[in-house]
């Protein structure tokens, strides 16, 4: 695992010799319009840091909507631009792979900021691996989203003092926003008795969802989609998923809009159920789309699992 990490350290490091340091050098802490330039890894992280910056610095995410973080390769392009960075963010607790976006900002030496420090982390299940203790799919909770969104608001008044009062204002509403959101889920949610109360999707993303507004999980694929990261697809897990469809009796089981759905629709045939509409989990919607914030990811994720999994009228007692 660390000689992974050296190794790919030393790839981009390479990288970064050839693409020429004068060109990077000269350009140093500015984006577009010749602002300065904040590269962040996840769609999520990209959204509070627009919530919080406005105009004031350009935000680039490297992870476009419906990628995966866990897999995705960082390109010379993304060293290039993260070379440029004024400041650097991340999820971190490992959602980045083999760490891809603290070795892009640690070989560029730009300044990094983990967007999930001192959120209230779960732990793994035991047969996690020991280097990575903790569940990375913090955001899921409304009240880490918010933890992000202070980490983010500090960075970003450091970096710009003049205008931290601006920043500490948009975060103010903000951070209203997110708990008119965690009030609304609840609200939502209270339609699920505690038979429905069960989560089935093609990873383990939504623990921290889960716990927040009372719901169980399964998924056949553990914490990271990556397969030499988390317990990834055992017939062992596979059989659990099937288990839990037909202790709960749950109409409906989730693919996610950043995974490949093949092994979600082999177990929803497998134990009779439906498989419902996407779930946003590692990634937002595209532009355009209605889970193209964060805000938004969550509310359409909300009414998705009431619409595959609230009794309707004339289901059997
Ligand atoms: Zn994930």
């Amino acid at each position: 695992m660390l000689f992974r990490i050296r190794l790919l350290g030393g790839l981009m490091a390479m990288a970064m010799v050839c693409l020429g340091t004068s060109a990077v050098a000269s350009e140093a802490g500015s984006g577009a319009e010749g602002k300065p330039l904040i590269v962040v890894s996840t769609t999520q992280i990209a959204d509070f840091t627009r919530q919080v910056v406005g105009n004031r610095f350009a935000v680039h995410g490297i992870l476009a909507p419906g990628a995966d973080p866990h897999t995705y390769q960082p390109t010379p392009g993304d060293a290039r631009r993260v070379a440029r960075a004024a400041l650097v963010i991340e999820n971190g607790l490992f959602l980045e792979g083999s760490n891809w976006m603290t070795i892009l900002a640690n070989d560029a030496g730009r300044p990094l900021l983990t967007a999930t420090q001192g959120v209230r982390l779960l732990e793994l299940p035991e047969d996690a691996e020991e280097e990575h203790p903790y569940d990375p799919h913090a955001w899921f909770d409304p009240a880490n989203a918010a933890v992000y969104v202070r980490n983010i608001t500090r960075a970003v008044s450091e970096l710009m003092p003049e205008h931290a009062g601006e920043f500490r204002a948009r975060s103010t509403l903000y951070l209203a926003q997110l708990r008119a959101l965690d009030g609304w889920i609840r609200e939502q949610l209270a339609v699920l008795p505690e038979d429905r109360r069960l989560l089935v999707t093609s990873h383990d993303a939504f623990e921290y969802f889960a716990r927040a507004y009372n719901l169980r999980t399964s998924a056949p694929v553990g914490w990271s989609t990556g397969s030499e990261l988390g317990a990834g697809l055992t017939p062992a897990r596979r059989r659990e998923v099937v288990a839990a469809i037909a202790e709960s009796g749950v109409p409906a089981i989730f693919v996610e809009t950043s995974v490949n759905p093949a092994v979600i629709r082999q177990i929803a045939e497998e134990a009779g159920v439906r498989v419902a509409d996407p779930l946003y989990s590692d990634s937002m919607g595209a532009p355009g789309s209605p889970g193209d914030t964060y805000i938004g990811m969550m509310r359409e994720n909300v009414l998705t699992i009431i619409a595959a999994l609230a009794p309707q009228d004339g289901d059997p007692e």
